[in-house]
């Protein structure tokens, strides 16, 4: 594990989280806030789990769950056995994913080791959009393959998506709307070029300010969603 924040009111909506960082990625998405996890994951420190469990531990019954991020958790073989110790020691756990590993996102649903699974969703699943968002040629059947499977109910999930005007004009925002018709939760948020890994590659133009975000909340993603969650 390569970072942990003990507490926090914001990556879990409605709880209180830890969140867990695991290294590297298989993509290089220009707005990546966290890419020295992907880029140069051995400059950061290695914290061990055992000393990360001690510290939750006097918490436990006041932290809801465990927020387990990245880079991409789902890369690591290791992952179930991960998120096991934290299970045991009585944590929920939300997982988040670029949705590129949908075999192991069924496995831990099917196991009931994740409470809630929360995917990017980058750009509208053409190549070449979802490439200049992520940064990679991705593999879109398996990105795909993960959203038909949360979109189907098997778990409690949400899609979220960071917008950049030039990437997600009008047109994107409604394949995309189109695309997650009937999820749970899908949740967008500006694109910071101030934290961006590749600001260049982002181009010219401002974000979008946070007026903007929340009429395209109420408007185009809120009105896609289930409001029920399993
Ligand atoms: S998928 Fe997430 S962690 Fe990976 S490069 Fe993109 S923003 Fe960074």
């Amino acid at each position: 594990m390569k970072g942990f924040i003990e507490t926090s009111f914001l990556d879990w909506k409605g709880f209180i989280s830890s969140v867990l960082f695991l290294p590297g990625c298989n993509f290089a998405c220009p707005f990546c806030h966290n890419f020295q996890l992907v880029s140069d994951p051995a400059s950061v420190a290695t914290l061990p789990v055992d000393w990360v469990l001690e510290r939750l531990g006097p918490f436990a019954g006041w932290i809801d769950g465990v927020v387990i991020t990245g880079g991409e958790p789902t890369l690591h073989p290791g992952l179930p056995l991960f998120i096991e110790k934290f299970r045991q020691a009585g944590f929920k756990i939300k997982l988040d994913t670029n949705g590129t590993n949908p075999a192991m996102v069924k496995q831990l649903v099917a196991d009931k080791m994740v409470d809630l699974v929360a995917m990017d969703i980058k750009a509208p699943t053409d190549q070449l959009s979802y490439r200049r968002a992520a940064g990679k040629v991705v593999d879109l059947e398996k990105v795909l393959e993960t959203m038909a499977f949360l979109k189907s109910g098997a778990c409690a999930h949400e899609f979220r998506s960071t917008i950049w005007p030039a990437w997600h004009g009008v047109k994107e925002l409604a394949e995309m709307a189109d695309q997650l018709q009937g999820c749970q939760a899908w949740s967008l948020q500006a694109l910071n070029p101030e934290t961006a890994w590749n600001p260049e590659a982002l181009g010219m133009g401002k974000p979008y300010t946070a007026e903007q975000i929340a009429d395209l909340q109420r408007e185009l993603a809120d009105p896609v969603c289930k409001k029920e969650m399993k």
